[in-house]
């Protein structure tokens, strides 16, 4: 097979599908690579890299299979060919409308966010890897914003304390966001509501700070609080959040707006300087005061959602990409180094979002 490499064309996005280290490992698969013209510069990686890994520099749309990181617009669903596979993010929940375009397009494509969360497919769990970039990259940020030191200094002009550290929501993003956070100095809380994240806040150095509501849905996610835990969670948060230095929230749903856990008052009630950074702004925020993509003072505190944080980070979070559909590619190639997926293997068959007639 060919594998294609398009230059990724959404504003802002830095990121790329492959880089040289995969490629080298594609074309020691037997697997042949074509890199549009440009696709790392976001990433500062220059063509030249590309070709020295084994890649040709040229069209990547009639390669047979194309790897992506955004999902494609409808000009470039345009430049596939029939019978070609698409490998990307591709938001099948939020715009099943691009699905509907490549299953017209004769297309197969796999949605990365759908590779089941199982311990086999662990490899290419690219919202895991791009979820610790962008928790990384929040903890950056609050002491970017910050008007603190996060370290504790002993200085000829006195001592200054460390900054204490909230993380709301830990996942797989919050869990970075305390172990940065805490290797820059601070003191670090964590909260959720899946009790069992307790020994994983506590293992990175952090308090658990409990606040007596259990939400677990399925699959390892949270579910949706009731109405009255909802307002219980606001109110105690509202007390807990005064104490410190600087909120990082990445708490999120599976389908659904991002829940409210920093309310206005609570922003009010914080001390002026304080930060708040809100990873949850692309699906409406975790702090009431969120402007998505923007810095907002309100209450003498800032306010910070960034959007597509991974991309600011763009060589490493382009690697781990890379590693994950490495991962996803290596699965349906065969010895000869095409692409042949067995479509009884559970990863492919629920990542798959729509498949061409001839594919068996
Ligand atoms: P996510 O991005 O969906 O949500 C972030 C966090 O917000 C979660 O920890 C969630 O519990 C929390 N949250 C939701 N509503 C909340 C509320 N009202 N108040 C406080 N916190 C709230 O989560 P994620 O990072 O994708 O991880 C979810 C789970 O999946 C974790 O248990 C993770 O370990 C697991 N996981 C498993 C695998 C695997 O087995 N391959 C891979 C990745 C993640």
């Amino acid at each position: 097979s060919t594998v294609g490499v398009p230059r990724e064309t959404n504003a802002g996005e830095r990121r790329v599908a492959l880089v040289p280290k995969v490629v080298e490992r594609l074309c020691a698969r037997g697997v042949r690579v074509v890199v549009e013209s440009g696709a790392g510069l976001g990433a500062l990686i220059p063509d030249a890299s590309y070709a020295e890994a084994g890649a040709k520099i040229g069209d990547p749309w009639s390669a047979d299979v194309v790897v992506k990181v955004t999902p494609p617009t409808a000009e470039e669903i345009g430049r596939l060919s029939s019978g070609a596979t698409l490998i990307g993010f591709l938001a099948p929940l939020t715009s099943p409308e691009t699905v509907t375009a490549l299953r017209d397009a004769g297309v197969t494509a796999f949605a990365m966010e759908s590779i089941p969360r199982i311990s086999r497919a662990q490899s290419m769990d690219a919202l895991s890897s791009q979820a610790t970039v962008a928790g990384y990259r929040a903890a950056l940020l609050a002491a970017e914003h910050s008007t603190r030191f996060f370290p504790m200094l002993t200085t000829a002009a006195g001592t200054v304390k460390p900054a204490t550290v909230l993380v709301l929501g830990v996942g797989v993003a919050g869990l970075q966001a305390l172990a940065t956070a805490k290797r820059l100095g601070a003191r670090t809380t964590g909260y959720d509501v899946r009790p069992e994240v307790a020994d994983q806040v506590r293992s990175v150095g952090a308090q658990w700070l409990d606040l007596g509501i259990a939400a677990v849905g399925e699959g390892g996610y949270a579910r949706e609080l009731t109405e009255d835990e909802r307002a219980e969670q606001q109110q105690r948060l509202e007390e807990a959040v005064t104490g410190f230095d600087a909120v990082i929230t990445t708490a999120l749903v599976p389908g659904r707006r991002a829940p409210t856990l920093v309310t206005a008052q609570a922003v009010e009630g914080m001390r002026p300087g304080s930060v708040v950074v809100d990873l949850a702004g692309e699906s409406g925020g975790n702090c009431e005061l969120t402007e998505p993509g923007e810095v907002a003072v309100r209450h003498d505190v800032t306010i910070v959602s960034p959007l597509n944080l991974p991309a600011t980070m763009p060589e490493h979070a382009s690697e781990l990409y890379a590693r994950n559909v490495l991962a996803l590619l290596e699965l349906m190639l065969d010895d000869a180094g095409t692409v042949a997926p067995d479509w009884t293997d559970e990863i492919l068959a629920t990542s798959c979002v729509t498949r061409t007639e001839g594919d068996g």
